[in-house]
């Protein structure tokens, strides 16, 4: 490995203001360096407190990343089943689960959770996350040993699961005057999770947690806003995040490098495809419906926003030649879907009829997978990669309710247009609204006021969690 040779383009700024650490090799992770020159600069700062806590992380992370004598500690610590006291390590242990967008979005939140407990985050490798990302941390790895004890149990774990830290507060085998909890607690924080696996966003119970080495964390969702109602946690996160709807914007950016695998998918069709035009515009259709796609209602809804919004030019339906303008613009559309019907749709549109004022419109669709098909490695790279294509776009347009879209817009830094919706099988009306923020959306928050013990609008206590755009009783950060 050659540590010396210098990042492709300096002067562009490649470790983008410091949010990245410094020292990597440049062969063994090019997209580290090599971001600048796809993705525009972000034009939101990261505080400086961000970069000092990162960098405080990098060490703790050397420290106590696996296989150092702190980490072979604190796992005897866990094997012995008992606690004895503070230990020299904390660890928060994400599970690989869920299609690649949402488990984007909850290793942000688990790394975020992590800053802020001063714990450190490993990372189960299941099918594919060595295979789609670089390290993102100096010298230890992220990656959770093979030999790691509780590996084999983490497919099964559900609410039901015995060790489940919401399981124990209801069987009252832990309560907030218990001194020593056990070593390890599974924190189950998916959708389907109950009213006591809520508690894990109040202040009591997070003292609690405080005194257990190792947590276990499996999650579909993007808790960050939550955690920024949470009064403990309150000072430290407005230092972190002066604009709080940059929380995943910087954390995103931090943390996901594509391998060079998928750095490969996604600097050739950039080349390819993106690189020549005036202007780039991601469009990203995800549907939730059943049936055979393309869905007419969803093309005439991506027809009614893109031209109502004046997002892509309207076609002259009226002349059969329209001569170009003098500098005849060009507009890159970039179509992601697992289905090709859409792309085709809007491609035709500006084969069949001339843009109004000439530009020369181009439609491209790198994939089609037709069916989600999460534990296939080949697939998710292709999802990876345009999701990070996607993110190089100057304009966004995204489907309401999907994560996917909600990783684009978050490291690239574009505020998009939510496709609302379909109900009942037509296009909504308005098509689609501008979000109020770039921030994901947490698709499954706990309405509970913790001091008060009852139910709480929690999209109506702080002007910055508000409910989302796109799903009523989601919270986002703005
Ligand atoms: P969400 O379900 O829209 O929230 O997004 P997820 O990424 O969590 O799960 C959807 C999965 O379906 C993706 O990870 C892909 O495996 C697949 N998928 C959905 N839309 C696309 C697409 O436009 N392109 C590709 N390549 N895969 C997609």
């Amino acid at each position: 490995e050659d540590n010396s040779s210098q990042p492709a383009d300096m002067s562009k700024d490649s470790l983008l203001g410091g949010l990245l650490a410094a020292g990597f090799g440049e062969k063994s992770c090019l997209s580290r360096y090599q971001s600048v020159l796809y993705r525009k600069i972000s034009p939101y700062k990261p505080s400086s407190y961000l970069l000092s806590r990162l960098r405080k992380y990098e060490d703790l992370h050397k420290h106590c990343g696996p296989h150092t004598k702190s980490y072979r500690k604190t796992i005897k610590l866990l094997k012995s089943g008992h606690s004895v006291g503070p230990t020299d390590c904390n660890y928060v242990v994400w599970i690989s689960y869920s299609g690649l967008g949402n488990r984007i979005l909850t290793l942000a939140s688990a790394f975020l959770y992590a800053l802020l407990t001063n714990r450190v985050l490993l990372v189960d490798r299941g099918k594919d996350m060595a295979d789609l990302f670089c390290e993102p941390f100096p010298e230890k790895s992220w990656l959770l040993p093979l030999d790691f004890p509780l590996l084999p149990k983490f497919n099964s774990i559900d609410k039901e699961s015995p060790h489940c830290f919401g399981k124990m507060l209801k069987n009252n085998i832990i309560n907030s005057s218990t001194e020593q909890p056990p070593p390890f607690v599974y924190i189950y924080l998916s959708h389907d999770y109950g009213d006591h696996d809520k508690l894990f966003f109040c202040d009591q119970e997070q003292t609690l947690l405080g005194k257990v080495p190792w947590l276990i964390m499996k999650t579909n969702n993007y808790f960050a806003p939550s955690l920024f109602l949470m009064p403990s946690f309150e000072q430290e996160l407005s230092k972190l995040f002066p604009e709080k709807e940059t929380t995943f914007h910087h954390l995103g950016r931090y943390l996901f490098h594509p391998s060079n695998q998928v750095w490969g998918l996604i600097t050739r069709f950039y080349k390819a495809y993106l690189a020549e035009s005036n202007e780039r515009i991601g469009i990203q259709i995800r549907t939730f419906d059943s049936g055979t796609a393309p869905f007419q209602y969803v093309i005439d809804q991506i027809m009614a926003c893109t031209l109502k919004k004046k997002l892509l030019p309207e076609v002259n339906r009226q002349e059969a030649f329209v001569t170009p303008a003098e500098n005849q613009k060009s507009i890159a559309v970039l179509m992601t879907s697992l289905n090709s019907g859409y792309s085709d749709a809007v491609r035709n549109m500006y084969w069949e009829q001339s843009a109004m004022s000439g530009e020369v419109v181009s439609v491209y669709q790198p994939s089609h997978e037709e069916v989600q098909q999460s534990e296939k490695q080949g697939h998710n790279r292709k999802a990876w990669a345009e999701m990070y294509l996607l993110s190089t776009t100057e304009a966004l347009i995204t489907s309401a309710w999907s994560t996917f879209g909600y990783v684009a817009q978050g490291l690239g830094g574009v505020t998009p247009w939510i496709l609302y919706k379909p109900q009942n099988r037509t296009a909504p009306d308005p098509p689609c609204g501008r979000a109020m923020s770039m921030e994901p959306c947490f698709h499954a928050p706990p309405f509970y006021d913790c001091k008060a013990k009852t139910g709480v609008d929690t999209g109506a206590l702080v002007p910055h969690v508000r409910h989302c755009e796109d799903m009523s009783w989601g919270l986002k950060l703005v």
